[in-house]
């Protein structure tokens, strides 16, 4: 039995993308009230816009709630629109310098994990691709920094690079500060770029091992997916309602080798509600229910 005081043990790391558009203070709190012990949020509007500066006093209540909550890490997510590989420079220049606010921003709350699509090589080729996405990343990255930086596994939809464990190695192998990356797994992503997680999710976790490096692996997206294996679409769907289904859920929040992660609901929700009972769901399937 646990001495008096003593925490309960905290199960797996869950929550969902919430929005800053009340506040991080009050995103703290839709946290807490969904039962949530991570979350992502977006760094700016997801169209990439101004960042709107941080507020003192809503930044302190937000750490203290986090902090009083055992919240965190947390996974901050960047605009869908930056692409550091596309075929115009002023594209890739502003991904570069919106990356750079963004990770000075973060130094705010140090200690978390920014996670970013690699971008998209829109037919320049992945060579190409992956050449720009290090040459972006060596300008961003910042020796002594806080913040992890995640790339994300994505579905091969278009020209999309990071579709493979190998394109993401050469990504990391090909920056100069490859110790302040990681990846962060989408399943969606993942099952929608071949690699079978329904039928043998640790047979994929061990080539992930072998390509990348299991250590490098610092967060997951929880996603259900609307179409096959190996379908290259990226459509999300609820939890247990895709082509995953719910025994992968249960073997992704059971899996020893994925304890501890955070784990970040994207799934399509109307409201806080969704993503509470999801959460709720999944907390009930790693207490063996
Ligand atoms: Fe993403
Ligand atoms: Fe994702
Ligand atoms: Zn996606």
């Amino acid at each position: 039995m646990a001495a008096s005081g003593e925490l309960p043990a905290r199960g797996p790391l869950l929550g969902c993308h919430l929005s800053t558009s009340a506040g991080y203070a009050a995103m703290a709190a839709d946290a807490v009230s969904i039962g949530a012990t991570t979350f992502a949020f977006f760094t700016r509007n997801p169209r990439g816009g101004n960042a709107r500066e941080l507020d003192d006093a809503d930044l302190a209540a937000f750490l203290a709630t986090c902090a009083g909550h055992g919240i965190g890490p947390l996974v901050a997510h960047a605009p869908y629109t930056y692409n550091l590989c596309s075929a115009k420079p002023e594209t890739v220049e502003f991904a570069r310098r919106a990356m750079r606010e963004d990770l000075g921003r973060m130094e705010r709350l140090p200690g978390n994990l920014y996670n970013f699509h690699p971008g998209s090589h829109v037919k320049q080729g992945v060579d190409e691709g992956v050449r720009l996405i290090c040459e972006g990343l060596d300008e961003v990255l910042e020796p002594g920094q806080r913040t992890t930086v995640l790339l994300e596994t994505m579905a091969g939809k278009g020209t999309e690079v990071g579709r493979s464990f190998e394109e993401l190695a050469r990504i990391i192998e090909g920056t100069r500060h490859g110790e302040l990356l990681g990846v962060c797994l989408d399943t969606c992503h993942v099952a929608d770029a071949g690699y079978d997680i329904v039928s043998d999710l640790d047979g994929v976790l061990d080539e992930f091992d072998r390509v990348i490096g299991l250590e490098r692996l610092r967060a997951l997206h929880l996603n259900d997916s609307k179409n096959p294996l190996g379908s290259h679409k990226d459509r999300h769907e609820r939890i247990g309602e895709g082509s995953l289904g719910l025994e992968t859920f249960r073997a992704v929040v059971t899996s020893p080798r994925l304890a501890g992660l955070p784990m970040v609901l994207e799934t399509p929700q109307a409201g806080l509600d969704g993503w509470a009972a999801e959460i709720a769901l999944l907390r009930s399937l790693a207490a063996g229910e």
